[in-house]
């Protein structure tokens, strides 16, 4: 997989993510401070986070790779 397409990768989440968090904050129980740490759409936005984390370290491995000639 090149960058650009872990990029969109990257984004297509990011937009997923914002929709679930939307959705979040019109939950009732979410209006509670501590409402999300049992919210089932908060579960699906940490699943989320944690794909994006995996795929911002395999771009920034391949950056790496490509910028090592330079500097
Ligand atoms: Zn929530």
């Amino acid at each position: 997989m090149s960058i650009d397409d872990l990029e969109a990768e990257v984004d297509k989440l990011l937009d997923e993510m914002d929709a679930l968090q939307e959705k979040c904050d019109t939950l009732p129980q979410c209006e509670k401070d501590d409402g999300c740490a049992t919210c089932e759409i908060n579960k699906q936005i940490e699943a989320l986070e944690e794909k994006i984390e995996t795929l911002e370290n395999k771009i920034e491995a391949l950056m790496g790779e490509e910028e090592e000639d330079e500097d």
